[in-house]
């Protein structure tokens, strides 16, 4: 095991539950061709679980992958259902932390498009914060950008409010990324800090394999990342659930002391720990069965196709490369087309190449989306079999 503690709260009682051989290091970088797609490097991933706090984490995760610096296509913002939750997301928070006209941070920004949402709704100003942020991509006069990591001195850009997206689980070094937050504010416990990122508990509960990937490093519940917090000197003010429950939320605030106050929704560690063993359990038959699925696709030549690019179609094709059932990845992101998926080297093709590829077979990779990619496929007058994850 090459990281030998538990990266959020630093103890030594940590025990691997889980492998999988040769995962493709990336997932979202925009690659051209074949060649290159298959060129990218592949690595062992260990599922690791600390006794302590109740963090999962690949512990054989290779820290000097440069993961934030390089360009990659991440935008969700395609999607309706998705538009629909990150707005009444927005508002709610506008709302609940008085945040009119306010200046408002956004730690791991990527292309800018939730800050520019936020200060569109807040009808405010906007600071991003991101070393991979595309000069140009957004054009809002009201928003700036700094193309850095996060570091102790923008604890000092007046706000109320910082916010961070699906990035914690980018980062392995979790407590050390927390307390850096939290040591940057120093003195100053105004500010309200926004933490979303998939959570654990119900990868674990449904063995939802194609969630696990090599540049997602660190897995959270909601106990695990209150923990964390906690431990990093804020006081939690709300913890939950979002997006059918694929998303744990926190709210939180710098405090003084040592806070102990605990939320509901934090479950105890002996609860994940139950959850872990289960999935162990459990995890091959599940593999097992979609590795039958498409083995009885492929034997009967059935035109089978992964709806839903990005990591999880990595996460799943990489347990089932080799029995090449699949050759499309259809994603509604334009910027995606005709690129290639890392490590896999399938084609991304836009939703109407199905028009004319008449698939007989689509596996949909988030759930989520069924009745939405249902619907497209319907509106073009097909009707194959569809499986949602
Ligand atoms: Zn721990």
């Amino acid at each position: 095991m090459k990281h030998t503690k538990c990266p959020s709260c630093l103890s030594k009682n940590i025990e691997g539950f889980f492998e999988i051989k040769n995962a493709p290091v990336f997932s979202l970088v925009t690659v051209k061709s074949y060649e290159e797609a298959v060129k990218v490097p592949r690595k062992d991933i260990v599922l690791s679980f600390c006794h302590d706090c109740g963090f999962v984490f690949n512990s054989l995760f290779d820290t000097s992958i440069d993961y934030f610096t390089g360009g990659y296509e991440d935008q969700q913002g395609f999607s309706k259902t998705f538009m629909e939750y990150l707005t009444n997301l927005s508002n709610k928070l506008i709302d609940k932390y008085n945040l009119k006209g306010k200046n408002l941070v956004e730690i791991g920004c990527g292309k800018g498009d939730f800050i520019n949402l936020l200060c569109q709704l807040n009808e405010g100003t906007g600071v991003g914060i991101d070393p991979a942020y595309e000069e140009g991509r957004q054009n809002n006069p009201n928003l700036s950008f700094i193309k850095e990591f996060y570091k102790h001195e923008h604890g000092k850009i007046e706000t109320g409010f910082i916010c961070c997206r699906h990035t914690l689980e980018h980062i392995h070094p979790t407590y050390e990324f927390i307390k850096l937050i939290r040591d940057s504010l120093e003195s100053n416990t105004r500010p309200v800090i926004f933490f979303e990122i998939p959570q654990v508990l119900r990868i674990l509960k449904i063995q939802a394999f194609w969630d696990i990937y090599y540049e997602h490093c660190s897995y959270f519940s909601p106990g695990s990342l209150a923990r964390l917090f906690r431990k990093a000197g804020f006081e939690i003010l709300d913890l939950y659930l979002e997006y059918d429950n694929q998303y744990v939320l926190i709210e939180a605030r710098p405090s003084l002391i040592p806070s102990k106050k605990t939320f509901p929704a934090e479950e105890p560690v002996g609860e994940i720990k139950n959850l872990v063993y289960e999935f162990k359990e459990k995890i091959t038959r599940q593999l097992d069965s979609w590795r039958e699925k498409l083995t009885t696709l492929k034997q009967q030549d059935k035109k089978t196709v992964v709806w839903g690019g990005g990591s999880k179609s990595v996460g799943f094709l990489t347990n089932f490369d080799s029995i090449g059932a699949i050759d499309y990845v259809v994603d509604i992101n334009p910027h995606m087309e005709n690129n290639f998926i890392p490590g896999i080297g399938k084609k991304y093709v836009q939703p109407g190449f199905l028009a004319g590829y008449k698939p007989d077979a689509v596996i949909i990779m988030n759930g989520i989306y069924k009745n939405e990619i249902t619907k497209s496929l319907n509106d073009m007058g097909l009707y194959p079999e569809v499986y949602a994850l």
